[in-house]
């Protein structure tokens, strides 16, 4: 099977820093994979060196079995990558609609995208606020624009960097339904995440980094239950 990421031997310091690896780690198609870790393990280094935002000193990055690593951010984002942002920037002065008008892809005419917007607020349960200045939106609210902006250019894969900081326990649950849901319709996820009782009951598979290294990996059970996760999160 083709899988959808495949990391091999990915490494990257700062200066003489070593922050991450070497990591090798792949994503099934329509997986639904955790990251978690403490502060500093690594976490957002890896995504980057995923994203093409980092260029990792040693390594390779597979997207669908075709070999991204020299691809540029945008180059991979049209592919089928996609990243959410844990603080949502949209622009203030617009209205949602129009915040979702801008990342659309111009491949479509101003009809279309108008039509594929709406979609795309509808799958986020956002329709009903499309009209209203993006400024005016809760907190919940942001993070589904943030979603749906994500959504956008049709990913194969979506990294939902900590989509759900900050939210009440049942506005987290409406979080992970859109995810679910999305999943469902075929989209793989990376979701990297503090808040441990989402992480788990959302992923089929966890992994776990600390010090840039992958420690552990398993069902979200057994993670739980890991002695050197606890450890990591809880000492000796
Ligand atoms: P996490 O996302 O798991 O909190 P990060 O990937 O952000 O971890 O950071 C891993 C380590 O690399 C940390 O010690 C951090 O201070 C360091 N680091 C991250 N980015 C940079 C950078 N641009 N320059 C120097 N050090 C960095």
């Amino acid at each position: 099977m083709t899988t959808a990421l495949s990391l091999r031997n990915i490494e990257k310091s700062f200066g003489v820093f070593k922050a991450l690896g070497p990591v090798d780690l792949d994503l099934n198609p329509n997986e639904r994979l955790g990251i978690i870790g403490p502060n500093g393990a690594g976490k957002t280094t890896l995504i980057n060196c995923i994203t093409g935002v980092l260029k990792p000193d040693n390594g390779t990055v597979h997207f669908m079995g075709k070999d991204i690593s020299h691809l540029l951010p945008h180059e991979r984002a049209r592919l089928g990558i996609a990243r959410s942002f844990q603080i949502p920037r949209p622009f203030i002065g617009m209205s949602v609609l129009e915040n979702l008008l801008v990342p659309l892809d111009y491949k479509h005419n101003v009809h279309n995208k108008e039509q594929r917007a709406l979609e795309l607020l509808q799958s986020v349960g956002l329709h009903n606020r499309a009209q209203d200045p993006s400024g005016s939106l809760s907190q919940l609210e942001l993070r589904k624009l943030e979603l749906a902006r994500a959504l956008a250019s049709d990913p194969k894969v979506l990294i939902a960097d900590e989509a759900m900081a900050g939210l009440s326990d049942t506005e987290i649950d409406e979080v992970l339904d859109i995810l679910m849901r999305l999943n469902e319709s075929g989209v793989a996820i990376i979701m990297i995440e503090h808040i441990m009782h989402a992480v788990m009951r959302f992923s089929q598979r966890v992994v776990c980094f600390d010090t840039g290294q992958l420690i552990a990996a398993g069902t979200a059970n057994e993670i739980a239950n890991n002695e050197i996760v606890q450890k990591v999160y809880f000492g000796e």
